[in-house]
């Protein structure tokens, strides 16, 4: 478990002044021209040293990342945009650093900025987060006027602009490209890779998207030493995270731990444990409703980190846990996931645009037990025929929480489908 000392966010629940005084007092902005004075390639080797992996699901290490930028400028800009579309069912993190530490996330935005080579930074919000966009603007306004950002940013002699972007509510628009097309005015819909951002990102400029937390936690990081944050967790797997709990436990919160800390751990100790004890959990979402679903038997000894969860075919992702106890109709809710993917496709490709909605409609049956046998295995085929064939992530986000229910409760689909044929039988003797 982290000590309190360990913690870098240290107003996650807005306990203290989120404003620019606040902030200077718990040590951000603190010097920060001379974390810029270590030069790109330190900042960029300091990152990487630290096994900082992107906290936006996807867990690309960052440093590398960020080492894709251009080392020489050909003319065009660059830009670092910071992806808080936050809209991943289960996960609100990003929305609490913005809303009670907005100043960390500056800091982090001209640091990593310049460690990219970029001009400017825009920070793209969700629609829904509208408090946190005022609060976010407020905190850009007291920075330009400390002399944090803009012309000579904290005396460095870096030019650095930072603008805010408010989303209009679609969850495709958290893709990096989708969120790209949105930036620059048009239709939020994914483009193809490659090209990457890195060589052709915003209004075709080299570009690096990246998380909130992910960059809110790299001033920390150059400021106590990569060694410090490699110390938490374990081997590829470094670091502190915020998690969110949500579901059936007896306090729903974020917290900031250790990566790796065992799911059950974390439940217990921060959320006050599962409803009605923990004999009582049915299953665990553990990083996201993207990710396939856990078992009880496996939540009793799973770690919360990247390799763990991937062993057990599941996933970190956004680190959302969401809490299923044994009053959940788990069928019902994967089901009620499905449709929210389907809603979400953005119908560029066919597998997806097509394939989400005839997976809602066999999960609405499978709820009502109202099909065959046969059909589980129709419904896990045509997931795999999703599954890796789109042009963004969202059609595997629709895959797997099927993949995840077919997996670990086929026999609760098997009941029901029965259940289901008995009572038709019954009713026409
Ligand atoms: Fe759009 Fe779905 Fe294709 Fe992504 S996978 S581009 S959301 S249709």
């Amino acid at each position: 478990m982290l000590n309190d000392t360990d913690r870098i966010f240290t107003n996650l629940y807005g306990q203290h002044d989120w404003g620019v005084e606040g902030a200077i007092e718990r040590g951000i902005w603190d010097d920060t021209k001379s974390l810029l004075a270590m030069g790109r390639e330190d900042i960029v080797e300091e990152i990487k040293a630290s096994g900082l992996r992107g906290r936006g699901g996807a867990g690309f290490p960052a440093g590398i990342k960020w080492s894709f930028m251009p080392k020489e400028s050909d003319g065009r800009p660059a830009y670092l945009v910071v992806n808080a579309d936050e809209s991943e069912p289960g996960s609100c993190k990003d929305r609490e650093i913005m809303r009670n530490d907005p100043h960390r996330l500056l800091e982090g935005c001209l640091v990593a900025g310049f460690a990219m080579g970029a001009q400017a930074c825009y920070i793209y919000i969700r629609g829904e987060y509208y408090l946190e966009s005022q609060r976010l603007e407020a905190a850009v306004e007291q920075a330009y006027a400390k002399g944090f950002l803009g012309k000579n940013a904290c005396g460095s002699g870096y030019d650095y602009d930072l603008y805010i972007h408010r989303g209009a509510g679609a969850y495709i628009c958290g893709e990096e490209t989708a969120l790209l097309e949105s930036l620059e005015g048009k239709k939020g819909q994914p483009r193809l890779k490659p090209p990457f951002p890195a060589a052709v990102g915003l209004y075709g400029c080299p570009t690096t998207v990246t998380n909130v937390e992910t960059i809110a936690v790299s001033p920390t990081i150059l400021r106590r030493g990569s060694e410090w944050f490699a110390g938490f967790g374990r081997q590829n797997n470094a670091g502190t995270k915020i998690y969110s709990i949500s579901g059936h436990v007896n306090k729903p919160c974020n917290v900031e731990e250790s990566m790796s800390i065992p799911l059950k751990e974390l439940i217990e100790k921060h959320a006050g444990g599962v409803r009605g004890g923990w004999d009582n959990l049915l299953a665990v979402i553990p990083g996201g409703s993207s990710v396939p679903m856990l078992p009880k038997s496996i939540c009793d000894t799973v770690l919360m980190d990247f390799d763990a969860l991937r062993e057990v075919k599941s996933g970190l992702g956004t680190a959302a846990v969401i809490v299923m106890d044994k009053s959940t109709d788990i069928v019902e809710a994967i089901a009620r996931l499905s449709h929210f993917y389907m809603h979400e496709s953005c119908g560029q490709c066919t597998p997806c645009r097509e394939g989400t909605g005839w997976m809602w409609r066999v999960m609405t049956r499978m709820v009502k037990g109202e099909a065959d046998v046969d059909e589980i295995d129709t419904l896990l085929d045509v997931t795999y025929q999703v599954e890796g064939h789109t042009i963004c992530a969202l059609g595997d986000a629709a895959a797997w929480p099927i993949q995840g229910l077919i997996r670990h409760f086929r026999p609760e689909l098997e009941r029901r489908i029965l259940e289901y044929k008995t009572s038709k039988q019954a009713a026409a003797e």
